[in-house]
């Protein structure tokens, strides 16, 4: 079968992978350059924990199914790349200011493993954390991966099993023939499909015809670097409304939740909210220096869930939504969108593109 993949984050080059890997043609046509999108300005968490709090049961069962995928997902990607994509379960630490939050973590203490920790415990596994805490939820066994590094690898692997990628190669249109899609059109070619997957992250929906109901949710982070002496525990620790994910000997912490549309832009509040925020919560990065300040636009749904499946048009096929968890979901939307448009596995009606049909 041949199939038109449009997008080349997480999404799009992951579930072109598993498709190239399964005999198909695949072709992925990228606007830019692959995985600059939402995928490159990640946290890369694969935060089981933190995000599911309080989300749908359909989107629970996802995130813990796509996380038990995660290690050999990350095993297959390095072995056929031949790059290292930094995948490390270092664990979590969800902090809590006060006895009523920590009370409200233990009733939510979802995930198997996860412990809740007196506040000289939580200090012990992040000893940045001096400010006033009455304690912890900590989940040893979550992962983390380098985003920037999966995406580069990714790409490899896509190409490797065979996919094509054309980047700088923007779409405008899907063409129908008879009501059902039947080719890509971009300003350089038009490309012949059996089915086409609509991956394009936060712009989903400003491919025409338009079919998918995705918003963009800015989110901007900054990264600190440590003076001599220093250094960042190796969890990630969630608290004070930021989350503070090593990387290397650094600290990035995100994010900011902006509807703003597709405006990018930084803003020096955006930057301030979130020092400030780390700061109260680790004094000691008072001393750190801003190394790096970026944005990005996750694409977002009307209901918070993902969108994954077929839409109203025939052989028109629908990967986005995915929010805050992207990058946690990838080897399971990977799975499913491979397994619907092979005709292997059904659409899971809680992620139905078609709930907004009407
Ligand atoms: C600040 C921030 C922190 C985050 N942290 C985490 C985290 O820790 N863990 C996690 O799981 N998730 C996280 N996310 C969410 C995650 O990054 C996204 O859900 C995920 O990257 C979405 O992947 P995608 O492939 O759908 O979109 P993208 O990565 O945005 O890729 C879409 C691609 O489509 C291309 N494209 C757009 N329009 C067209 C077109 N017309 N033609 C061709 N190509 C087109 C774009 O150029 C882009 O490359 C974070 C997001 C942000 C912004």
């Amino acid at each position: 079968m041949k199939i038109v993949v449009i997008g080349a984050g997480v999404a799009g080059l992951a579930i072109g992978w598993r498709l190239a890997e399964a005999g198909q043609d695949v072709v992925l046509l990228e606007r830019g350059q692959p995985g600059r999108g939402a995928t490159w300005a990640s946290a890369g968490m694969l935060a089981v924990t933190a995000e599911l709090q309080n989300s749908h049961a359909a989107e629970i069962e996802f995130a813990n199914y796509s996380n038990t995928l995660w290690p050999e997902f990350a095993k297959q990607i390095e072995v056929l790349s031949g790059q290292n994509i930094g995948y490390v379960p270092h664990g979590a630490l969800i902090l809590a200011e006060d006895a009523p939050a920590l009370a409200a973590l233990e009733r939510q203490a979802i995930q198997p493993g996860s412990t809740l920790v007196r506040a000289d415990q939580a200090r012990q596994i992040a000893p940045l954390v001096t400010g006033d805490i009455a304690g912890g939820l900590w989940s040893p066994h979550e992962a983390r991966v380098d985003n920037r590094r999966l995406a580069l690898a990714l790409t490899a692997a896509f190409s490797k099993a065979g996919g094509r990628l054309l980047a700088n190669e923007a779409v405008v249109r899907i063409e129908r023939d008879d009501g059902r899609a039947a080719a890509v059109r971009t300003p350089f070619g038009l490309y012949p499909a059996d089915a086409v997957l609509l991956a394009a992250g936060a712009w989903s929906g400003q491919v025409e015809p338009a079919v998918a109901p995705v918003t963009p949710v800015k989110g901007q982070m900054i990264l600190l670097t440590p003076p001599p002496g220093q250094s960042p525990s190796a969890a990630v620790i969630w608290g004070n409304g930021i989350y503070a994910v090593p990387r290397g000997n650094a600290l990035a912490i995100g994010a900011t939740v902006e509807d703003v549309g597709f405006d990018t832009a930084l803003t020096d509040e955006g930057r301030d909210r979130l020092r400030q925020a780390a700061e109260k919560l680790m004094p000691a990065l008072r001393g750190w220096t801003l190394a790096d300040h970026w944005a990005g636009l996750r694409p977002g749904s009307p209901d918070g869930l993902p969108l994954l499946g077929p839409t109203a048009i025939e052989g028109l096929w629908l990967a986005s939504g995915q929010y805050r968890n992207g990058i946690l979901f990838a080897p399971a939307v990977a799975e499913t969108m491979r397994d619907q448009i092979l005709g292997r596995a059904p659409v899971n009606p809680a992620f139905d593109p078609r709930r907004f049909a009407a």
